[in-house]
């Protein structure tokens, strides 16, 4: 890896933004014989957020290094449990990272300032002109759109056993533990262990407009843990999630940079996850550039935009749903094929699955007039404008009362 100061450079590609999938696309841009240039302004920093995929979703030349801890069979809590046999995992930041080394890549530790097709200014001074330019400087803040929001909690792998043991996991827990009324918006538990010796309980609501404030989501990650009778340390760190989940896919022919990765309409507007979809396909993209072809056609087929279509039909119908609705449409989803949950939860562009199952899934869902709550012929905008209460002290965090934990700055 070279690093420079301020000064003009030429590439055959320039990917600004060392996110996960900015890394990726750099790196298989490098090993396939380009000359390139990365700009981030802290490119040595490990990325802040945890990431997870299913282990299909990966591609072969990333090697198992990149994989902290494998869930042979996560779990889905709705109704009653669904064990989902696909093996899932957890990435190792440090793993992922050096897998995507850029040992003979030109990095750039910058901000860039302006960014065109074939030209990126950066904020001091430097430039860089190369033949194609790759935008993966990830999401803005959601504002109003549909948001994907998330508490989790680092515990000890020991204090968080009685809930979560070694290799299991949590992938969705919608037992009615997180003290959410029926008139309050939804949320559910995610837990797995990290691999790391700790095992994260990370609320996450999706699909409502602005998200869920973070107090919100602590409180109900706290009552999910002393429904379990999971006593905290009380300096247990934690992270926060708040993001948008409907970035739409690049134009055909629009003109200006190639977005990729979650700025580029990978991220999944239902599930929130980009990571492995973008690992998934940079070498789609690179393969278009070193064939002469137009990565957006290639990455972006009209199959893949259906599906994004679709799944977006399912993200509007995620954001209008109570809890009891929600149970409901995922006790239906979880029932379906293995290849048509697959086709709503990571396929890129397998569209005839995915329209039987989003059909199948307001077919099964009971009782009948919910259906239009789905498809938003009733209660379209249930959520907008709703007032959570105010954050509070926080309650005692299991039995017994000695543990008591202080709010605390997510990170
Ligand atoms: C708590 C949490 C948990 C999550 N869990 C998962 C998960 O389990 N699985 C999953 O797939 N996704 C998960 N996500 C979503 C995940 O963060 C995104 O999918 C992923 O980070 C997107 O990667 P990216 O490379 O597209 O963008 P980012 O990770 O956002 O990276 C963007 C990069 O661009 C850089 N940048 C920004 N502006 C500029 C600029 N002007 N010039 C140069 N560089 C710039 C930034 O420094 C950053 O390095 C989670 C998110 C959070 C917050």
């Amino acid at each position: 890896m070279r690093t420079m100061s301020a000064q003009h450079v030429r590439a055959d590609v320039c990917v600004v933004g060392l996110g996960p999938t900015g890394r990726a696309l750099a790196h298989r841009a490098m090993r396939a014989g380009l000359d390139v240039v990365a700009v981030d302004p802290r490119p040595g920093r490990l990325w802040p957020p945890t990431f997870s995929c299913w282990v299909d979703e990966l591609p072969e030349w990333l090697p198992g290094s990149a994989i902290a801890q494998r869930i042979e069979a996560p779990v889905v809590w709705t109704k009653s449990a669904h064990r989902i046999e696909r093996p899932y995992c957890v990435l190792s930041k440090q793993g992922l990272y050096e897998a995507l080394s850029l040992d003979d890549a030109t990095v750039l530790a910058g901000r860039a300032a302006r960014v065109e097709r074939h030209r990126v200014d950066l904020q001091d001074g430097s430039a860089v002109t190369a033949a194609a330019v790759f935008d993966t400087r990830g999401l803005p803040s959601p504002g109003p759109r549909r948001t994907a929001g998330a508490h989790g909690i680092f515990v000890d792998a020991e204090r968080a056993a009685p809930m979560v043991g070694e290799g299991e996991g949590l992938l969705l827990d919608w037992r009615d533990e997180n003290g959410a009324g029926p008139g309050e918006p939804p949320s559910f538990l995610y837990s797995v262990p990290l691999g790391d010796g700790t095992v994260i309980f990370e609320e996450t609501s999706l699909g409502l407009r602005g998200g869920m404030p973070q107090h919100e989501l602590r409180r109900r990650t706290l009552n999910r843990l002393a429904a379990h009778g999971i006593r905290l340390r009380g300096d247990e760190p934690s992270e926060a999630a708040h993001y948008p989940l409907d970035q739409p896919p690049p134009k055909r022919g629009a003109a200006g940079p190639i977005p990729f990765g979650s700025r580029g309409g990978m991220m999944h507007p239902c599930t929130g996850y980009s990571v492995a979809d973008s690992l998934a396909l940079v070498d789609t993209a690179i393969e278009a550039l070193r064939t002469g072809g137009d990565p957006v056609a290639a990455l972006w087929p009209w199959q893949a935009r259906l599906v994004y279509w679709m799944r977006m039909r399912g993200l509007y119908g995620l954001g209008r749903l109570t809890t009891a609705q929600s149970i409901s449409m995922f006790d239906a989803f979880f029932t379906a094929s293995p290849r048509q949950q697959r086709a709503l939860l990571s396929a890129h562009d397998d569209y005839a699955p995915l329209g039987g199952v989003l059909f199948m899934t307001v077919a099964r869902t009971w009782p009948f007039r919910w259906r239009y709550d789905l498809v938003g012929w009733t209660n379209r905008n249930r959520w907008v404008g709703y007032e959570y209460a105010l954050a509070e002290t926080e309650p005692s965090v299991g039995p017994g009362d000695e543990d008591d934990v202080s709010s605390r700055p997510t990170g």
